[in-house]
This record gives C-alpha cells, sequence and structure tokens, in this order.
C-alpha cells in the first residue's frame, strides 16, 4: 500500500503531491503556511489544508451517536502549538447534535488542524 499524497497549491501555485510527513518537513521550513490549500478528491475541489486530516479520518459522529455517546468535547493536538480558535473550541463540552464545525472557519493551525472530536461523560 503506497501512502497518500496530496496536491498542494500555495500562492495560486501548485507545488506538486506529497505525503503529509513530507509536508510537515515543508511546513517547518517555511515553504508554505496554513493558507496552503490541498486537492480533495472527495469533494474534487481544494480545500484548506487545515482540514486536511478529515480526508483520511472524517469525524465519526454518526457512529459515536449510534454508539449511544451524548457529549463529546475537542481535545487539542496535545503540542500546545493549537490556534487559538481551535483552543477556544476545546474549552466546552458539547451535546452530540451541536458540535461546531472542526477545524473551524479561521483555523490557523501549522501545519494543520489537529483537533478530534471525542466522547465526553455527561457531568
Ligand atoms: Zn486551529
Amino acid at each position: 500500500m503506497s501512502e497518500m499524497k496530496y496536491r498542494i497549491r500555495f500562492e495560486n501555485e501548485e507545488l506538486g503531491s506529497f505525503t503529509l510527513a513530507q509536508l510537515m518537513r515543508m511546513n517547518k521550513r517555511g515553504e508554505f503556511d496554513f493558507h496552503a490549500e490541498y486537492w480533495s478528491s472527495k469533494v474534487e475541489g481544494w480545500r484548506r489544508i487545515a482540514g486536511i486530516m478529515n480526508e483520511e479520518y472524517p469525524p465519526r459522529l454518526l457512529e459515536m451517536k449510534e454508539a449511544g455517546i451524548e457529549c463529546v468535547e475537542i481535545s487539542l493536538s496535545g503540542n500546545g502549538d493549537d490556534c487559538p480558535s481551535c483552543t477556544a473550541l476545546s474549552e466546552k463540552v458539547y451535546p452530540i447534535d451541536e458540535v461546531p464545525e472542526v477545524p473551524p472557519w479561521d483555523c490557523s493551525c501549522e501545519p494543520w488542524c489537529r483537533c478530534i472530536i471525542v466522547a465526553r461523560q455527561r457531568v
């Protein structure tokens, strides 16, 4: 099985196709920032790179709901480098029917959003 590669566009220029590991190194070297876009084969269009993890690991809200989960929270990357919008989202517990979009529209995480939606016990 070959690793998934993503076409990347930054400042209106296509940079090529890269694996997530390559993209992380490129971001560290400053070759693109969170304004970049990736080509989504699901929607057949350019999408914000913030949401690139959703391409391979979409949130499984329906499955969680079917499993009886009523509340969730948004868990950050754990590296302490999440953007202010993601950090704000992580400070609340949400009923499963009112989960905000992840990543938020103004996510500026580098190189992309690493938030995940996790089950939370009702308190
Ligand atoms: Zn973010």
